[in-house]
């Protein structure tokens, strides 16, 4: 049976709007949690592509106060750490620590005593795989503790000024300086560090348009950033520029890189291989394309949801936080 702990780490960004959704959200607008944790539809007539949660940013961060860091060794040099907010790998050697994504600020000590527990070296360099939140939000702390921060040039450019999400009806004040990357690029970038070559590679208007994945290529090793939801339908934040085409685009390019041995890390969910980055690649293509048809023929995004094009995929695919007609909707207005 799935804990709370397991949920949040499992879901990230998403696990706060679950709960408020199944918790205190939900039963303020009336609405009767379901016994899994969901929520009811929300009422006829709302926005199908909204899961309103305007409260996501502190949810999150209760959240990260009290949640430890599991740590996994991916290779002698690298290692996934999990805990509330994205999933963020950790290189380690002689060069300094190299890190990606900062998690959400609540958690940083979290971070930072599992980060100790590697080896002896400093924190070096921090890679954001994109603005959002909760793969970004312990920027601050971990540049006072050192950290060179490196990212997109999109990713400077959201964090600059204020941010609406749509998805979740939220909005996102500007961050502080220290916050802010101390160096961006615009395709691609390529550091040399800890006897490894980490390569920094954009992917234009997939999750949003901030994001890039890294390949670690001697250690066999992908962090997609929020490319990849393992085993969930996955966030588009249109509101950031995000498609579902940009998305699979994106996906591809991972897999043309991969090799069966390549440890995957997805933003969001459990350490993943090719083969389960490729099913989840064929299951944006199906979405897509029916929801494509369904568009084609005149169909409104209310009407395309009530189609429930995804119905024979939401037994594998729905158990993350983002619900199957919101995903239809979330597809519909990004073709
Ligand atoms: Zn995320
Ligand atoms: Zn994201």
């Amino acid at each position: 049976m799935k804990t709370r702990r397991d949920f949040l780490i499992g879901t990230g960004l998403t696990a706060a709007a679950w709960l408020a959704r199944g918790g205190a959200v939900a039963q303020a607008a009336g609405q009767a949690a379901a016994p899994d944790g969901g929520a009811q539809e929300p009422a006829a007539n709302t926005d199908p592509a909204v899961q309103p949660n305007p409260d996501l940013p502190q949810e999150l961060r209760t959240a990260a106060a009290d949640e430890k860091i599991r740590t996994t060794k991916l290779t002698d040099t690298i290692f996934l750490l999990q805990g509330v907010g994205g999933n963020v790998v950790c290189q380690i050697g002689p060069d300094g620590k190299l890190l990606i994504d900062s998690g959400i600020a609540t958690g940083t000590h979290h971070l930072l005593d599992a980060l100790a527990k590697l080896d002896e070296h400093r924190l070096r360099v921090l890679i954001n795989t994109h603005w959002h939140f909760d793969h970004t939000d312990g920027n601050a702390a971990l540049h006072l503790e050192g950290a060179f921060i490196i990212a997109q040039d999109n990713t400077r450019v959201r964090l600059e000024k204020p941010q609406y999400m749509a998805v979740y009806d939220v909005h996102f004040p500007s961050a502080p300086d220290a916050a802010l990357p101390q160096e961006t690029f615009p395709e691609t970038e390529t550091l040399w560090l800890n006897n490894d070559e980490e390569e920094l590679i954009h992917t234009p208007d997939a999750h949003t348009d901030s994001d890039i994945f890294i390949q670690f290529h001697r250690g066999n090793v992908i962090h997609t950033g929020d490319l990849w939801f393992n085993g969930m339908y996955p966030l588009i934040d249109l509101s950031s520029g995000g498609t579902i085409n940009g998305m699979i685009r994106g996906v591809d390019e991972v897999l043309q890189r991969a090799d069966d041995r390549t440890k995957i890390v997805p933003g969001h969910g459990a350490l993943g291989n090719k083969a389960e980055l490729q099913g989840y690649r064929e299951m944006l293509v199906a979405v897509a394309d029916r929801v494509e048809k369904l568009k084609a023929s005149g169909k409104t995004v209310q009407e395309a949801v009530a189609a429930k094009p995804t119905a024979d995929l939401d037994a594998a695919w729905a158990k993350g936080a983002i619900k199957p007609g919101t995903f239809v909707a979330l597809v519909y207005d990004s073709l």
